[in-house]
């Protein structure tokens, strides 16, 4: 179920039609990431919704995951791990193809990147169909670790992301809800 929730910060999301394709309203939130306060109050919540899991690594999606799971991870005292596009990782690799609002594409991770049974938590900017989101749990698992939640700064629950990620711990600080045109948060 998409939460109800108000964060001061909830302005600085800039929305911008039709980007990167026709139809798509694009979250835009490098105006929060330019505020000081609305930065540092994005990543205190989600790492105050983390602590307890034991939480052995953060892993940012590609690349506006980065920026958040980074200081997420020196928050929790948690190593970083990145999840990237096909052909950026040096390594040898694990792939997963997926698809996502705008098109397709595949996601890697370094095969030796995190141990078996280590506890994960995995970040990224927008949870939207929640293609991105589910192959990087498939990447994290097939390495033999544990997804213990998953932090979103935005969920676009018109788009209904969770129900890909069904049975998994979801959080999100800005949560659009189911009907698009009804903004109730
Ligand atoms: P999805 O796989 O459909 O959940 O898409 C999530 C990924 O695509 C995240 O990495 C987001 O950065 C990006 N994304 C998808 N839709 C949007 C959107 N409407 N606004 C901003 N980013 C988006």
């Amino acid at each position: 179920m998409v939460e109800q929730r108000t964060v001061p910060w909830r302005g600085l999301v800039r929305d911008i039609p039709d980007f990167p394709a026709p139809g798509v309203l694009f979250k835009d939130i490098t105006p929060v990431l330019a505020d000081p306060g609305a930065f540092s109050a994005a990543v205190d919540e989600l790492v105050a919704w983390s602590l307890g899991r034991g939480v052995d690594f953060v892993v940012g999606i590609e690349a506006r995951g980065f920026i958040l799971a980074a200081p997420i991870a020196y928050r929790l005292g948690a190593g970083f791990v990145p999840v990237r596009k096909a052909g950026k990782l040096p390594w040898a690799v694990e792939q997963e193809g997926y698809s996502l609002e705008y098109g397709a594409d595949r996601l890697e991770i370094h095969a030796d990147g995190l141990p078996p049974a280590s506890r994960v938590l995995v970040v990224d900017d927008v949870l939207a169909t929640g293609g991105t989101a589910s192959a990087t749990v498939r990447l994290v698992e097939r390495l033999g670790a544990e997804v213990v939640g998953l932090g979103f700064v935005i969920e676009l629950g018109f788009l209904a992301g969770r129900t890909r990620l069904a049975g998994r711990d979801v959080h999100s600080l800005i949560a659009y809800p189911a009907t698009p045109e009804v903004d109730r948060t």
